[in-house]
């Protein structure tokens, strides 16, 4: 059974329809890339699934349905979502933003799973007093990631991680999703434009062309269809 199903997903901005009928899904442990164009829909998909805009059709996410959720509720049934543009707390410092991550934990594991944080990706540890907004775009991206593990989701949503990111950072971050993919599991839905790279960690991915999923399939059959690389991946 998938971890994430979405059925005949339809989702706008007042009344602008973006998304045209959605069908898209997500197994235990799998890490999936949604491509496309500038205005494809990529973020919209993301926002329906997080109930940050009221979506029609099924959001279905471990037998559970989420659509016409809220966010609150979405991310207590273990959806993470880092939004485009990181969205750390840039007055706060590395270990309260990480805090805030684990805010509606009730376990006593908070404190291990920073320390975890601060082991897996120790430019966060070293910099656990400094204001997040001090810091490099690659480290506010790594630590955004940090902050949404923190809740302990089982599906992690990431909208676009490599925005502005120097090339060599974005492999970087992109093997530590690889790593925290395969050390613990974590399911991942990722948007990304650079699309090399994202398929090179991911195991399925789906084109998106106006509200639409004009293809899909395994990371491999998508790189290596030269007329899907040509008219969709543009490499
Ligand atoms: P990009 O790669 O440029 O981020 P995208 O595939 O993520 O693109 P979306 O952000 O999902 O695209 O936008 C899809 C369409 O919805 C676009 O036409 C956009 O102008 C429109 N849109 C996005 N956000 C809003 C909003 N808050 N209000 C109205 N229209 C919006």
């Amino acid at each position: 059974m998938s971890l994430l199903e979405l059925r005949g997903v339809t989702a706008g901005y007042g009344p602008v329809q973006v998304l045209h009928g959605l069908d898209l899904e997500v197994g235990d442990g799998e890490v999936v890339v949604v491509l496309g164009a500038n205005g494809a829909g990529k973020t919209t998909t993301l926002r329906a699934i997080s109930g940050m805009i009221p979506a029609r059709g099924e959001i279905v996410f471990d037998g559970v349905r989420l659509d016409g959720r809220r966010p609150e509720a979405v991310a207590k049934a273990g959806i993470a979502h880092v939004p485009q543009g990181r969205g750390t707390f840039s007055e706060l410092t590395v270990e309260e933003n990480l805090r805030l991550g684990a805010i509606t934990r009730r376990d006593g594991e908070v404190d291990a799973d920073l320390r975890r944080w601060y082991d897996a990706m120790p430019r966060l540890g070293e910099r656990r007093t400094q204001a997040a907004g001090s810091m490099s775009g690659g480290e506010q991206q790594m630590l955004a990631i940090a902050r949404a593990m923190m809740s302990r989701p089982r599906l992690l949503l990431l909208d676009e991680p490599s925005l502005g990111l120097a090339p060599l950072v974005t492999r970087e971050l992109f093997e530590r999703l690889r790593d925290l993919n395969r050390a613990e599991g974590l399911s991942v839905l990722v948007v990304e434009q650079n699309a090399n790279l994202a398929l090179g960690i991911g195991h399925r991915g789906y084109v998106l062309e106006a509200g639409r999923i004009a293809v899909s399939g395994d990371a491999g059959s998508l790189i290596g269809n030269e007329d899907v690389r040509k008219a969709y991946l543009g490499f």
